[in-house]
């Protein structure tokens, strides 16, 4: 029941108008008048008396309004966070991003001053947090592996469930799941109030569709309230593009119109959306190349009217002396529309409806004369914002700009809704985004470059708005934008793969996965594929209750087949490499990759043509320039000097490499010797230290051990390596189609004369021919010995020009029949042409060689 304070107020730690906290926190004067200048900081009485009222909220506000930064702050003042405190418990945010969950808790502690040591973050690799933490700052992963190991969350009084509009697979899991534990501490604390206490959870998204999960009945049987904060946002000019640049130009129109606004509008930031690191790289070397001194630029003589107009009018931009036959004439458009102008029409968003605004707003802009000191004259002062960037330069963007110079941020969409970076004022908007999407009926996994939602381009938009009027250029029409963008992004449970969430909820006895209040629930048949793959892998029994195996895979915050790798590898001295391999396959490729080519990230429809490699001639890996980086040749190197053999599988080729680094001591330098990320490097280790410790803990006797210079894999164990391997990937077996009685068409033929990527495999799941990806290791054996092999397990299904097998494997198929037990029918193989899924019996059948009984097996064979 809400407490009601002297005067009648409802108390939610402020009192009356003078506002007297609970937790009284002194912050800095500057601090304090950027707090006051946040739609949300307006709002606090009502914010909070809602949370006092209302176990359940949801807080929806404009990106930059100041939820992420305020909402836990109002909850420490209002003596929420602590044990001893009124509401014990911390105060706990989650965020579907690492980057987000580590930069807003800085912020949070930078803006607490005293307060600070009581925010922490805890993200997969990284935690700070400590016994004076009142303010805890999540990922959404983090949090759900708390809840596999309590359920009630007893640690917390209050969850912020942030960015829930993102709609990512953890958040609709976490929504699910919060739901009922509401509910359940709401029971208990009922029951025995001296016990338990209630949990609150306040879900905080953008002002995009909140209706999936606050008027959802099967979360919330009495649906929340919603408080919307109406922030300040001012108008912001939309400028589509009269004409959509041919797919693969955006990368040059983006340069181009950044060059642009840089020389002829008036101060403020740039914000560049594109979709991956390679673009962004570019994009930053060229921008940084046009633009790295001082620059010969039109005299502020023009009047900035005219200048306006003539920005987005004027096609001759030339810029400086290099740039313009680089971004000069031979632009490809999608339409034939003669006209000169790239620009088409000009929307204005934000208040939209208030003609008068809009007028002022012409005011406005039409009224800003430049001046001599504009910073068109000086230099363009150029971030990258991605992912993959390591932290301390991420959270350069938040840095004072040097002076004289402009922000320039060329961003993935980290930055449309999570960061929100100060002094915006002009957004180029490619409108494209990168999706690893995932089909699920062929279960092929790729990176998808694709139009954004109209949802998506109007948040990206509005960042435009933030600190006065802004302009948005659209890289696309709005034919395009009307026609070809969806309303609103898909949420990630219909697009990624489910397993390891299913596995999660069963450990925490949620069994009928079914009922699930899902707040869309994913495909039925997609469920029932992640419960059979658990089952292939020992995690279910046939009800469908997780096993102990599965329980203990659930421990190690991996993928369900990376688990059963790791509890599989205990055998024959292979601990420490399957570690190491499970770490590694699980933060990604650590190549480095040439700009522009980069396909770990699938750079799109030029990336593929680039590795293509069909068309180069006789073919064999060897012959694609691009491929033959120096990173690949130190591997063949490496691999021969390790371990005097022919290279079997991508695997053991990431850990020779990742080896190798950490041999020579793991630093920047080591890593850019062997051609690989040291962030990607960093993040190995660090899982593998996190993996290595659960190892030490949950099976004592496997004798994990965290060794930096570790000898290489002998044969022996490279064999078990790749048996190991197989065991986490039963189901992704690519079977030589030719023996199995693929009949190769003429066509193929051809293609096989020039060279062996034409070789087509056949999978369980599809009966379209996959190729092994021209960058695997295999190749190279297969060259020596001339054929290519029978077999091989893939870590990864990319569907490009064609469906490529990615991370291959060399096994030997008669492993298949024990540790692909459960997956194989034994016959003759002339009856069974292809490997094949008999979805009655959960089967797959697939041809293993009748004269290899139990008694044949390798030496080293695996036991599963
Ligand atoms: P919301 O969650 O509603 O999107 P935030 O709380 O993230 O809003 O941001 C509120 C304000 O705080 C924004 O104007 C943002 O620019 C500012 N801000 C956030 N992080 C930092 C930082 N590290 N340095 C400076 N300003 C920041
Ligand atoms: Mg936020």
């Amino acid at each position: 029941k809400p407490l009601l304070s002297k005067r009648g107020m409802l108390d939610t730690g402020i009192q009356g108008t003078t506002k007297t906290y609970y937790v009284p926190v002194e912050r800095s004067e500057q601090i304090q008048r950027q707090r006051m200048q946040l739609p949300v900081y307006a709002e606090e009485q009502q914010i909070m008396e809602a949370i006092t009222q209302n176990l359940v909220v949801v807080l929806s506000g404009e990106t930059g309004s100041g939820k992420t930064t305020q909402v836990p702050q109002f909850l420490l003042e209002a003596g929420y966070g602590d044990s001893g405190s009124r509401n014990p418990g911390m105060i706990g945010i989650t965020q579907p991003r690492r980057v987000a969950a580590v930069s807003m808790a800085h912020r949070v502690a930078e803006e607490l001053g005293s307060h600070g040591h009581t925010v922490a973050h805890q993200v997969r690799f990284d935690t700070t947090v400590s016994s004076q933490t009142r303010i805890k700052f999540m990922t959404e992963g983090v949090l759900l592996r708390e809840l596999t190991a309590d359920l009630l969350l007893t640690k917390y009084s209050v969850i912020i469930a942030d960015e829930a509009h993102e709609r990512s697979l953890n958040t609709d899991i976490l929504l699910g799941v919060l739901s009922r534990v509401v509910r359940l501490r709401q029971k208990l604390a009922r029951e025995c109030p001296d016990k338990h206490r209630e949990l609150r959870l306040v879900i905080m998204s953008a002002t995009l569709r909140v209706d999936d999960f606050a008027a959802n009945e099967r979360l919330f049987r009495t649906a929340p309230p919603i408080i919307r904060v109406q922030a300040r946002q001012h108008p912001v000019r939309i400028h589509f593009s009269r004409r959509t640049p041919a797919y693969g130009d955006y990368v040059h129109e983006v340069v181009r119109k950044v060059s642009k606004i840089h020389r002829r509008l008036p101060e403020g930031g740039i914000l560049v959306f594109l979709t991956g690191q390679a673009e962004i790289t570019y994009v930053c070397k060229q921008l940084r190349e046009l633009f790295s001194g001082a620059i010969e630029v039109e005299g502020p003589a023009q009047s900035q009217a005219s200048a306006l107009e003539a920005s987005v009018e004027d096609e001759d931009v030339d810029v400086g002396d290099g740039g313009s036959d680089e971004l000069g004439d031979d632009f490809a458009y999608d339409t034939d529309s003669g006209s000169e102008s790239e620009e088409e029409n000009t929307v204005i968003v934000g208040d939209a409806e208030d003609g008068a605004r809009q007028l002022l707003l012409a005011e406005n802009l039409r009224s800003e004369a430049p001046t001599a000191t504009s910073p068109a004259s000086g230099t363009l002062h150029v971030l990258p914002l991605y992912a993959m960037l390591a932290a301390e330069q991420q959270l350069r963007v938040f840095a004072a700009v040097p002076a004289g110079r402009r922000l320039c941020v060329v961003a993935t969409n980290v930055a449309e809704t999570s960061i929100t970076i100060p002094g915006i004022r002009y957004v180029v908007d490619a409108g494209l985004v990168k999706e690893k999407a995932y089909n699920t009926q062929t279960l092929v996994q790729r990176f998808r470059v694709g139009w954004t939602s109209q949802a998506a381009a109007m948040q990206r938009a509005g960042r435009a708005g933030r600190t006065g009027p802004g302009h948005c250029y659209r890289l696309f029409s709005s034919a395009v934008f009307n026609d070809q963008f969806s309303a609103f992004s898909w949420p990630e449970v219909l697009r990624m793969p489910i397993e390891g969430v299913v596995l999660q909820m069963k450990t925490m006895g949620l069994d009928n996965i079914a009922n699930f209040p899902f707040p869309t629930p994913p495909p039925r048949e997609a469920l029932a594929r992640a419960e059979l793959l658990l089952r292939w892998l020992g995690a279910l029994d046939a009800a469908g209750h997780v096993t102990e195996l599965g329980k203990l895979m659930a421990v190690f915050p991996v993928a369900p087949r990376f688990a059963k790798m790791l509890i599989v590898g205990q055998q024959h001295g292979c601990l420490a490499y399957v570690i190491m391999a499970v770490a590694a396959l699980s933060v990604g490729d650590p190549f480095v990759r040439e700009p522009c080519c980069d396909d770990a990230e699938g750079a799109g429809k030029s990336a593929d043509l680039i590795k293509e490699p069909i068309n180069q001639g006789d073919g064999g890996a060897e012959d694609t320039p691009e491929e033959q980086s120096t990173a690949r040749r130190r591997f063949w190197q490496a691999q021969a000097r390790l371990a005097g053999s022919e290279p079997t599988s991508d695997i053991l080729k990431w850990l020779t490499v990742v080896g190798a680094v950490e041999y020579a001591g793991g630093s920047d330098a080591a890593c850019s010797e062997h051609f690989v990320r040291p962030k990607a490097i960093n993040e190995i280790r660090k899982l593998r230290q996190q993996l290595t410790a659960l190892m030490q803990t949950y099976c004592p006797n496997a004798g994990a051990k965290m060794v930096q210079r570790m000898a290489p894999p002998s044969k022996t164990q490279q064999m078990v390596i790749r048996q190991i391997v197989l065991a986490g990937f039963v189901d992704q077996v690519a079977v030589r189609g030719d023996i199995a009685g693929y009949h190769a068409s003429e066509d193929e033929a051809e293609l096989r004369r020039r060279g062996l990527h034409a070789v087509p495999y056949m999978t369980m799941w599809s009966s379209e021919p996959v190729f092994i990806h021209p960058e695997s290791v295999v190749y190279a054996t297969a060259r020596n010995s001339g054929s290519m092999p029978q077999a091989v397990v893939f870590a990864e299904l990319q569907h490009s020009t064609r469906m490529w097998a990615k991370v291959a494997t060399i096994v030997n198929s008669r492993w298949l029949a024990t540790i692909g037990q459960p997956l194989c029918t034994f016959g003759n193989p002339l009856s069974f042409p292809r490997p094949e899924y008999n979805s009655t019996r959960d089967e797959m059948t697939c041809h293993v060689e009748p004269r290899f009984g139990p008694r044949s097996w390798p030496l080293a064979m695996v036991k599963v």
